[in-house]
């Protein structure tokens, strides 16, 4: 039975029958894959508590078949501060949906497990506008994956993109003008700031857009945007999508530096 160390990430943990708990995880040297770590529930355990959603280990694993199987971990770092916030916690949960449904079993990819770490650990500080960070990070393993969003010109005519009002054609990959918007069956809208702003998330380090912050309006249509260029580079969908824009939705109404919760509270009280 071959037997290797690597350091990774949960992605997914569900608990199997009393005692067992399943995890996949992205790995940094084999890609994604999928664990059983046994009797991790039983009170002697030492290491159940750590196989978590977002917790970065050291890992010893036993190969086999279908499933390997844990049998050391010892945390690098926990990323508790992304499970203990709410906001967080949401947006976070949506980074490791997107690394998960990237990957086929056993792929590797590279630069996807770094760019889950850095960002996980910026996630885990101060946070300008989470949106961006998530929006960067979407566009980002997008072109890790080999799709990076063309946004300078556009994809049918070569026309470079400057302060005119553009459309987003993810099978396409990239942006349209208006004079050859006609030719692609769809395409989303998209503002020159968005397109502008979509162009330095993806150009410049991650930490750069924890420190970003923009009209919600704009927010909005980049996010929506973003999400809507990596559904189509995945061909699946994003269950985070519809959470995360909700989210954004609610927080928009509440106003800035209002809470959803704040606003909760004030409707419950008329
Ligand atoms: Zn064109």
């Amino acid at each position: 039975m071959v037997v290797y160390k690597d350091e990774a990430i949960i992605l997914h943990a569900h608990d199997l029958g009393e005692a067992d708990r399943i995890v996949s995880m992205i790995t940094a040297g084999r890609g994604l894959r999928r664990a059983v770590a046994k009797g991790v529930k039983r009170t002697s355990s030492r290491f159940g508590a750590r196989l978590e959603p977002f917790t970065h280990l050291r890992v010893v694993l036993h190969e086999g078949r279908n499933l390997d199987t844990v049998t050391q971990a010892e945390i690098v770092r926990s990323h508790a501060a992304v499970r203990e916030d709410f906001e967080k916690f949401l947006f976070g949960e949506a980074m490791l949906e997107l690394i998960e449904k990237s990957l086929q079993e056993n792929q590797t990819i590279p630069r996807l497990f770094e760019i889950l770490e850095v960002t996980l650990g910026i996630l885990e500080g101060e946070v300008r506008e989470p949106a961006l960070l998530l929006s960067a990070f979407l566009l980002k393993t997008c072109a890790l994956v080999g799709y990076r969003p063309r946004l300078e010109d556009c994809i049918l005519c070569g026309r470079e993109m400057g302060a005119e009002r553009c459309f987003l054609d993810p099978g396409g990959g990239g942006v349209v003008c208006s004079a050859c918007k006609g030719q692609v069956p769809t395409g989303m809208p998209l503002n020159p700031e968005a397109l502008r702003l979509m162009r330095s998330l993806l150009g410049e380090k991650m930490a750069g857009a924890a420190r970003r912050e923009e009209e919600n309006r704009l927010v909005n249509e980049v996010i929506r945007a973003s999400f809507l260029f990596a559904e189509s580079v995945l061909e699946r969908r994003l269950k985070s999508r519809s959470v995360v824009l909700g989210h954004l939705e609610r927080k928009g109404e509440a106003g800035p530096g209002e809470s959803p919760h704040a606003t909760t509270n004030t409707r419950e009280l008329d």
